[in-house]
């Protein structure tokens, strides 16, 4: 007899007497509806194969949420082979690019984009000359709009991020609109291009249109040229949105407030071994009783570095102040508008590191935009 289609996942059950993550297999039979459910760690049935009929198949996927006699279950993995081949979707990255004309919409966008379950796997703000904007756009070069569009693209700073995600190319076009700001404003109001593009050629944002040119847009980005450096390195402080905050999905939000109040030159997302954030934080060892685990929250994951120049005036203090006290429970009491108060979570995982010492600007901003990526 032929064996019942089947498919198989790892599910997770908080519970929350014990505190514990209790995982099982978890069968879904295609014909007939039915469940069944096995212990993983006493390795022995849970749940006897029955009916189920308030479970329908597509309402399993990966971090799906079910309720199956009221314990609530994720969807944590696939337990087998025929259920990953049958249900995975394909991984894609994109290159999408927020341009001169958005630019100051930049963390609304980045917002869109969390909000939106894709990951942010690399950004990086540039300021194209003339040659790269042409470059990038090489293969518009025999349309009538080329030269407009070549001195648009390289006319302010723009910012390059690496989309990851199922289905990320298509997606995030479909988060873009209609290549027209004008046709997204009548089509698709919500859209990225409706609400933040101008007309025809200054639209806001870019994204690639297919595998082949996501890879090499994402090249001419993030590869070894580093095109469109922009960093000022003096008169300048440097800002870092933490990995916490990341996690948190705040990065949005908070570059959207830096760029409203100062003046970006550059930003780049970065990941540190303990090596170099501890050379980092250097100036901290042994001053700061958090030392360590500041190191430690720095090397937890990605995090955005951000340059802010200002000549003539004090942008170390102006930044300090922005950010408010650096523990965000005093934060949210004496400046609750600042950006600690708003998104940081105790003393370590503050939200944001900003330069202490005026001395301190142009070292800090050099540390990541002039030693670190060279
Ligand atoms: P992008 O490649 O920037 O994501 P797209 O794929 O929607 O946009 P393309 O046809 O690849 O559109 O055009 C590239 C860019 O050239 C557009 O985003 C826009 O800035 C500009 N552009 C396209 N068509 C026109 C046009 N008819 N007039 C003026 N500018 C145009
Ligand atoms: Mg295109």
């Amino acid at each position: 007899m032929a064996q019942a289609e089947r498919y198989a996942f790892v599910v997770e059950n908080f519970d929350h007497h014990s505190s514990m993550n209790w995982r099982y297999q978890f069968f879904y039979y295609l014909d007939t509806k039915e469940i069944e459910m096995y212990d993983i760690k006493n390795k022995r049935t849970f749940l006897k194969r029955c009916p189920y009929d308030s479970i329908e198949r597509d309402m399993l996927y990966i971090g799906a949420k079910i309720v199956v006699y009221s314990r609530q279950l994720t969807i944590v993995d696939f337990a087998d082979t025929f259920t990953r081949n049958r249900l995975q979707k394909k991984t894609e990255r994109t290159c999408a690019m927020i341009k001169p004309d958005a630019f100051l919409n930049a963390g609304k966008i980045v917002n869109a984009i969390v909000r939106s379950n894709l990951r942010i796997n690399q950004l990086r703000m540039c300021k194209l000359t003339q040659q790269e904007a042409a470059q990038f756009y090489a293969v518009h070069s025999e349309r009538p709009f080329y030269p407009k569009l070549v001195d648009f693209m390289s006319s302010g700073p723009i910012l390059a991020i690496e989309i990851v995600g199922e289905d990320a190319i298509a997606k995030w076009r479909s988060l873009l609109g209609p290549t027209n700001s004008e046709t997204a404003r009548a089509e698709r109001p919500d859209s990225i291009r409706a609400k933040f593009g101008t007309d025809n050629t200054m639209n806001a944002a870019h994204g690639s249109d297919s595998d082949e040119t996501a890879t090499t847009e994402l090249d001419f980005f993030f590869g070894s040229g580093r095109v469109g450096q922009c960093a000022n390195l003096s008169d300048c402080t440097l800002c870092i949105i933490k990995p916490s905050a990341l996690v948190a999905g705040y990065q949005g939000l908070a570059i959207d407030q830096i760029l409203q109040n100062f003046n970006v030159t550059a930003m780049e997302l970065f990941r540190l071994d303990r090596a170099n954030a501890g050379e980092f934080f250097e100036v901290y060892k042994g001053v700061v009783p958090e030392y360590n685990s500041m190191v430690d929250e720095l090397i937890s994951g990605d995090f955005i570095a951000i340059e802010i120049s200002e000549s003539g005036g004090n942008p170390v203090s102006a930044l300090r102040e922005f950010c408010g006290p650096a523990d965000p429970e005093i934060a949210r009491v004496l400046r609750p508008k600042s950006l600690r108060a708003q998104f940081g979570v105790n003393k370590v995982q503050n939200a944001i590191h900003c330069t202490d010492l005026p001395e301190d600007g142009e070292l800090e901003s050099n540390y990541f935009f002039n030693i670190l990526i060279s």
